[in-house]
């Protein structure tokens, strides 16, 4: 067989099999494309789990007609980053609209501040559908409909509809605890409904949003951490140990401003919890790492939200010692030192 280049829905296909991984995964590109347009509201609605449609409404920037195209193609971004190792915005691959078209159908309507009317564009497993007219406010509305129906392998390896919508909902209250001044509301066809009202850009108003997906009892459940070593600022709040849950999903972490997922982070908690806490309870724990970012790579994977530190050790001791010493300010004291 002659070596030929694969075409372009294949290309866009393999990238999605990558990144678009579930509907959460959808819901995350999205709202992050919303929040990087400066919305000050995003609204998710899904059904079927996100499996049937996902619908994202922000009040953002909007894409101006001309540009509709362009936001579905490859590679191709409004974001444009001449420092890898300085990203600002949440996005800048240019790949999740033509990953997410190449497998599902999905259109975009928009409608940007200067434009006096909307449009709309569309495309579905791949194909692009032509630009016509349509009714809108200012901002963007993105709708996911049949995701995975052109990528049946994909599609079996689904869980439950619940489980589909609570992988939305934890990925839209991480992201909105990193957004506090933003509202955000998530209706599902089941019971899965968030409604986040803005909070104001001062610490309280970022408390008062960690409440809000926290839980109203978690402000005085919980002790500040402020911490600074070698340059790496480390912010948020910790549970006290009277306060845990069965499992660590409630433990957000982001760097620079980032949800991340990270295992150096998560092994951190637990030691720093290790003394005051049974082995099978788990402190509910937002924390935000700020550090130059040359000295982190956020970007290992487009989705999986890894981080490398070039300094684990000092990320670790921080995390480590922040915590511990805030549980000993708030007289806190562990099993062992507690008994000398
Ligand atoms: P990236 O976010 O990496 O740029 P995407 O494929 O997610 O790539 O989006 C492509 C482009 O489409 C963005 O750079 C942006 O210009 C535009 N876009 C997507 N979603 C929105 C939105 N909600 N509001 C305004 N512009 C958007
Ligand atoms: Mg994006």
């Amino acid at each position: 067989m002659p070596i030929r280049q694969l075409s372009e829905t294949m290309i866009n296909q393999i990238a999605a099999g990558e990144v678009i991984e579930r509907p959460a995964s959808v819901v995350k590109e999205l709202v992050e494309n919303a929040l990087d347009a400066g919305a000050s509201k995003v609204e998710v609605v899904t059904s079927g789990g996100g499996l049937n449609l996902i619908r994202v409404t922000d009040d953002g920037s909007g894409i101006p007609e001309q540009e509709l195209a362009l936001a579905i193609a490859r590679h191709c971004t409004s974001k444009l980053v001449e420092d890898i190792h300085d990203i600002r915005s949440l996005g800048f691959r240019g790949e999740a609209l033509p990953s997410i078209g190449s497998v599902s159908r999905l259109s975009i309507r928009s409608r940007t501040a200067s434009g006096d009317s909307a449009a709309e564009i569309g495309i579905e497993g791949g194909r692009v559908l032509p630009i016509r007219p349509a009714a809108a406010n200012r901002g963007t509305t993105v709708e996911v409909r049949d995701l995975f129906f052109a990528t049946p392998a994909r599609l079996k390896f689904m869980k439950g509809e619940r489980a589909e919508s609570s992988a939305i909902s934890d990925i839209v209250k991480r992201i909105a605890i990193a957004f506090p001044t933003v509202r955000f509301t998530l209706a599902g066809s089941d019971r899965t409904t968030l409604e986040l009202p803005a909070t104001e850009d001062s610490a309280d108003g970022s408390l008062r949003r960690v409440a809000q997906v926290m839980g109203a009892d978690f402000p005085d459940n919980s002790i500040a951490i402020d911490a600074m070593r070698e340059g790496v600022h480390l912010t948020g709040h910790v549970s006290i140990p009277s306060f845990t849950r069965a499992n660590a999903l409630q433990q957000y972490a982001y760097v620079n401003g980032r949800p991340v997922r990270d295992k150096l982070i998560a092994g951190a908690i637990r030691g720093a919890f290790a003394d005051v806490l049974p082995r099978d309870r788990h402190a509910v724990t937002v924390l935000f790492l700020t550090l130059h970012p040359a000295i982190v790579d956020v970007n290992v994977h487009p989705a999986k939200a890894d981080v490398r530190f070039r300094d684990p050790g000092l990320v670790r001791g921080l995390i480590v010692g922040a915590i511990r010493q805030a549980l000993a300010d708030a007289g806190i004291r562990s099993a062992t030192t507690g008994a000398a």
